[in-house]
C-alpha cells in the first residue's frame, strides 16, 4: 500500500498527502455529526480543513523556495494530520541562510493573516459583544470561514515560533546562536531547550489536550535526532571513507549457492556480501534479509537472489557525504571502490563505530 497520495508538482517539488490524513476527515465528520451537526456544518468544516492545509502547503513552500535560492532542493512536501513536512535535501549550514529558511514558513502565515485581516474586516467581529459575536460565528458564511482561516494562520505563526528545536522557532534560535558560537554547540543548546519545552508540552498535554502529548514526543525525538546528527557530522568532518570502511570483506561468486553463503554467515560476523564475477567486476549485492528469506533453498545460486542495482562509493570520498548516502539507503551497505576496483564496503554499523571512537578521542 502506498503511504502517500500525489497531488502534483510545484516548482519540481512533489506535493503529497499521507494516507492518515483521511482519518482526520473521517474524525471531523464523526465529531460534527455527534454534536448534532447538519450537512452544511460538516461541509463547512471539511472545506475549512482543506483551506487550512492549503495554508500549510504555502507555509512549507515558504521554506522550500527560500532554500532553493541557496541552491538546496526539496524532494517533497507531505501533508500529515498534524501539519506539513518539507523534505529539504539538507539544512543550510550557514546560520544566516538557516535563519531565512526557517523564518520563511511562519512569515507566509503572517502574510496570509494580514491579507485576510483587511479582506474580512475584523472590526465586524470585535465591535460586537460576546453574545452577538458567538451568535454571528455560528453561521456558515464565507466571512466566518475567512475569520477562522485568519485565526488559524495567526495561531500557526505563533505556534511555529515557539523555540522548540527542531520546530521553526527552534531553528531560528539555533541560527541566532550560531551567528555567535559554533554550530555544534548551538545545536546542543537549542536541542536542550527544545527538549525542555517538549516536557512542558507533555505536562500540558496530560492535563488539557492529548494532541500536545503527540507533539511533545515528536519534538523530543526530533531534537535528540538532529543533535546527534550534527554531532556525528562534526566527528566525520575531514575524514575519508577508507578510514572507516570494512577492508577484509568476503566476496561471493554468482554461482555460489545459498548453502555456501549460510556457512560463511555462521562462521563470521559479515551479514551482507558483494557478488563479484571472474573478472573482478561487481555483479550485485546479496543482502542479509534475502539470505534469511531463502535459507531453506540451499541449492539456489546467489545470482538469482542478489540485487543488481546498487550504489557504490569511492574510497577517497569524504565521510559526511558517505554518511548521508548510507542513511538514505533502506539497506545500509555500500561497496567501496578505488576507481573500478573493489576496495571494501561501508555499512552503518561501522560508521557508527567510527563515530563512537572519534567521540572518545574528542572528549
Ligand atoms: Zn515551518
Amino acid at each position: 500500500m502506498k503511504a502517500n497520495l500525489n497531488l502534483g508538482n510545484i516548482s519540481n517539488i512533489k506535493i503529497q498527502i499521507h494516507w492518515t490524513f483521511f482519518f482526520l476527515i473521517v474524525w471531523i465528520v464523526f465529531e460534527e455529526l455527534n454534536r448534532g451537526g447538519t450537512t452544511a456544518s460538516v461541509l463547512f468544516n471539511i472545506a475549512l480543513v482543506f483551506a487550512v492545509f492549503c495554508c500549510v502547503v504555502l507555509h512549507e513552500l515558504g521554506h522550500a523556495l527560500t532554500a532553493k535560492r541557496f541552491g538546496i532542493g526539496t524532494k517533497s512536501i507531505t501533508l500529515l494530520p498534524i501539519g506539513g513536512i518539507a523534505s529539504l535535501d539538507k539544512i543550510p549550514e550557514d546560520p544566516k541562510q538557516e535563519l531565512l529558511v526557517a523564518i520563511a514558513g511562519p512569515l507566509v502565515n503572517i502574510i496570509i493573516a494580514i491579507f485576510l485581516y483587511f479582506l474580512i474586516p475584523i472590526q465586524d467581529f470585535t465591535n460586537k459583544n460576546l453574545g452577538e459575536a458567538l451568535e454571528y460565528l455560528s453561521n456558515f458564511s464565507l466571512k466566518n470561514f475567512l475569520l477562522y482561516l485568519f485565526i488559524v494562520n495567526v495561531a500557526m505563526f505563533v505556534f511555529n515560533l515557539i523555540p522548540a528545536f527542531p520546530m521553526d522557532g527552534g531553528r531560528v534560535f539555533r541560527a541566532l546562536l550560531a551567528l555567535k558560537i559554533n554550530r555544534v554547540k548551538a545545536t546542543q543548546i537549542a536541542a536542550n531547550v527544545g527538549q525542555f519545552i517538549a516536557v512542558l508540552f507533555l505536562l500540558f498535554g496530560l492535563l488539557f489536550n492529548p494532541f500536545l502529548i503527540f507533539i511533545a514526543l515528536i519534538i523530543f525525538l526530533g531534537a535528540y535526532g538532529e543533535n546527534k546528527y550534527v554531532q556525528s557530522m562534526m566527528l566525520l568532518k575531514n575524514h575519508t571513507v577508507n578510514e572507516a570502511m570494512l577492508k577484509n570483506i568476503t566476496t561471493l561468486h554468482p554461482e555460489n549457492t545459498v548453502s555456501d553463503v549460510v556457512d560463511i554467515l555462521l562462521s563470521g560476523s559479515e551479514t551482507n556480501f558483494v557478488v563479484v564475477n571472474k573478472n573482478g567486476a561487481i555483479e550485485g549485492i546479496l543482502y542479509h534479509d534475502d539470505i534469511i528469506k531463502n535459507s531453506k533453498n540451499r541449492s539456489v545460486p546467489v545470482k538469482e537472489l542478489m540485487t543488481k542495482s546498487f550504489k557504490t562509493i569511492q574510497f577517497n570520498s569524504d565521510l559526511p557525504s558517505a554518511y548521508r548516502a548510507i542513511t538514505s539507503e533502506k539497506r545500509p551497505f555500500i561497496p567501496v571502490m578505488n576507481n573500478n576496483k573493489l576496495e571494501g564496503a561501508i555499512d552503518l554499523n561501522n560508521l557508527n563505530e567510527f563515530i563512537m571512537l572519534r567521540a572518545k578521542m574528542e572528549y
